[in-house]
């Protein structure tokens, strides 16, 4: 088996990052940054984050886990002092994989047809340039309201524990395959309506933010910012791809979203 190791960068995580590849190569593993089949992400979930865009051309290939060099983590859950235990298990035991969604952005330009294609393991943001964003919300196809206000969140279900948790929308299990459309602070009137709440979209429903007088839009892809000029429209819909992480004992969702936010358990 092949794998790689990523480090937040920090003494304490790059550290262990050393004495794990250490360790998985006394065990008879390859050390591949290019080809792994296993990545290690070693700091929070931030790091975690990274890794999986560095490898996002091949997530049906490589599975990720995730070591915490700070607090708990959603993708990060194992502790600097269990990775002999988790060092064994990467070169021991057949592990299982877990699927979690992701989210796909779609930008279209108003020049030639042109569009970029992300992948988000948490979420996209659209806000503007410049003063309130105005955008037209079309909910599988149909116009659903014009929103006026700070931005938009769409989020992964595994995403939703963070930026759309800030802006109150709700959690989501990662077993179910959907996305989350939230507000950043819309402006309600009695002329300027929004519906107000986060919104749920199964799988089968796609949501398309169409410009109305803005054409450039600032689109947040997870850690990643970019400005994007001469904007006609960004679609959201729940990807085809899944991220696969390697589970080697039993870590409940709900277990994880009690320690972080409520006590440690
Ligand atoms: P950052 O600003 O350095 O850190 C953002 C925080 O979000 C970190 O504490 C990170 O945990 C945590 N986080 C990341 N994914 C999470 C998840 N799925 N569930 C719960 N917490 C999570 O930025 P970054 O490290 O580059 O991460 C980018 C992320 O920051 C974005 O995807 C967005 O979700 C989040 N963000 C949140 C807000 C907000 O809450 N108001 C605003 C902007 C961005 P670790 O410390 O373990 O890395």
């Amino acid at each position: 088996m092949k794998f790689a190791i990523t480090s937040k960068g920090d003494q304490k995580s790059n550290t262990l990052m050393h004495k794990m590849r250490s360790y998985l190569i006394d065990f008879q593993l390859e050390y591949d940054e290019e080809q792994p089949d296993i990545v290690i992400s070693v700091g929070g979930d931030g790091t975690l984050l990274y890794a999986f865009h560095r490898y996002r051309s091949r997530l049906d290939k490589t599975a990720f886990v995730g070591v915490h060099t700070g607090h708990l983590g959603f993708y990060a859950d194992w502790t600097p002092d269990e990775i002999e235990k988790l060092v064994i298990a990467i070169a021991k035991t057949p592990y299982q994989i877990i699927e979690y969604p992701l989210l796909e952005v779609i930008v279209r330009f108003s020049n030639g047809g042109r569009e970029k294609k992300y992948l988000a393991l948490n979420e996209s943001t659209v806000k503007s340039v410049e003063g309130t964003l105005v955008m037209d919300v079309e909910i599988k196809g149909q116009h659903f309201e014009t929103f006026r206000g700070d931005g938009l969140c769409v989020s992964t279900p595994s995403g939703s524990t963070a930026y759309n948790k800030a802006l109150g929308g709700a959690i989501l299990h990662p077993s179910i395959n959907a996305i989350q459309l939230a507000e950043m602070a819309s402006i309600n009137n009695r002329v300027f309506r929004t519906v107000g709440s986060p919104l749920i979209l199964p799988s089968h429903h796609t949501c398309m933010l169409k410009s109305v007088k803005q054409v450039d839009f600032i689109v947040t892809v997870d850690h990643l910012q970019i400005l994007h000029k001469e904007v006609k429209s960004i679609q959201f819909r729940v990807a085809d791809e899944r991220v696969r992480f390697a589970r080697f004992r039993p870590f409940p969702f709900w277990k994880r979203v009690h320690d972080s936010f409520i006590s440690e358990g």
